[in-house]
């Protein structure tokens, strides 16, 4: 018998899929990892997964303790369904302005979900600082105490990809990768998988989409941390060099606008069967950028994040878009 002892046992393990379109136009092999996959929907649920356990571990995390965590949403996802497994009560801050969807699925995995007004990170109001502010507070009051799980700067998150996410594209592609890139919410996956595929072959290149209004882009082009315009994009886009993304070097920072984008997001569900939630639009247009750069005949693997569904009240939803002056494809208002 081939069996999953647990949901823990449904995170990891995705598969590559060959992205169609991008390839041709490119004459590269642009290949997505799959982590839409993940039992909690998203490439999130890795990261969750490995700070628990190496909170429990270490200590950090009491049997019984709870976890508080401030996430665009994905992250409130996996650390509740972890959290669940494990038996830990889950506490998640989200900004107001996160998709409906995404708030339903922390709440349906059982965590306690508490919403914020966005606020710049600069304000203690900024949902990181209170969550934060909440953990120690939950740790005095809670019998078991409480576990801040910090995804920006708690190394167990970029851990997961270098432990998981790109081991596995390694042996997927029988180590085959040129180009690597994605973009940065924590930093996570970027600077994980960039470490490890650089530790297999130096010779790998790692790229960077960044969104307007993110400032990692003039940081790796200027040195300079500044964040201009903005995007309709969840879960991407940091202006600070987070613990995670200590130390990384970038070959290939790209900025993606909305309309860079959208037209390919768009082109996944119509061509290839597949719908994205828009930070995966943002990795696939990347990758395509990077691929013109590198030349043809190159391998370059980006992640598809999560899917569609968690954004079909404002990505998916034609209203959201013309109200941005945003283009809205045919198949979506049946036209
Ligand atoms: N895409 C989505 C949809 C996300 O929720 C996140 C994480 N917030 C990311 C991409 C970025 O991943 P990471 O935190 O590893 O940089």
């Amino acid at each position: 018998m081939i069996v999953a002892p647990d949901v823990l046992g449904l995170i990891g393990n995705t598969p590559l899929v060959r992205l169609k379109r991008a390839s041709e136009l490119t004459g590269c092999e642009i290949l997505g990892k799959a982590e839409f996959m993940n039992v909690g929907g998203s490439i999130k649920d890795r990261a969750a997964l490995s700070i628990i356990r190496k909170a429990r571990a270490s200590g950090a995390l009491k049997p019984g303790g709870t976890i508080v965590e401030g996430t665009a949403g994905n992250t409130g996802v996996g650390l509740a369904l972890v959290g669940a497994a494990l038996g830990h009560p889950v506490v998640i801050v989200m900004p107001r302005s996160q998709t409906d969807e995404k708030k339903r699925a922390v709440r349906l995995h059982g965590a306690r979900l508490i919403e914020v007004d966005p606020a710049p990170f600069a304000s203690p109001n900024h949902f990181v600082h209170y969550s934060r502010r909440l953990a120690e507070e939950l740790n005095e009051s809670e019998p078991n105490g409480a576990f801040y799980a910090d995804q920006f700067d708690n190394p167990a998150n970029r851990e997961a990809h270098y432990e998981g996410t790109a081991p596995e594209i390694w042996k997927q592609t029988d180590g085959r990768v040129d180009g690597f890139i994605c973009a940065a919410g924590s930093g996570g996956t970027l600077a994980g998988c960039a470490a490890y595929l650089r530790e297999r072959n130096p010779e790998v290149r790692i790229g960077l989409a960044d969104v307007p209004g993110a400032a990692l882009y003039s940081w790796f082009t200027d040195g300079v941390l500044k964040g201009e315009g903005s995007s309709i994009t969840e879960g991407i886009g940091v202006n600070r060099i987070t613990g995670n993304l200590e130390g990384l070097a970038v070959d290939h920072p790209y900025r993606i606008e909305d309309a860079e984008f959208l037209p390919i997001l768009f082109d996944m569900v119509k061509h290839e069967g597949l719908s994205l939630g828009p930070s995966s639009g943002v990795n696939i247009a990347g990758a395509v950028r990077m691929a013109r750069d590198l030349g043809p005949g190159k391998t370059i693997v980006t992640v598809l994040c999560d899917a569609g569904q968690r954004y079909a009240s404002k990505v998916y939803d034609p209203a959201f878009l013309t109200a941005r002056d945003l283009p809205t494809p045919d198949w979506m208002t049946g036209r």
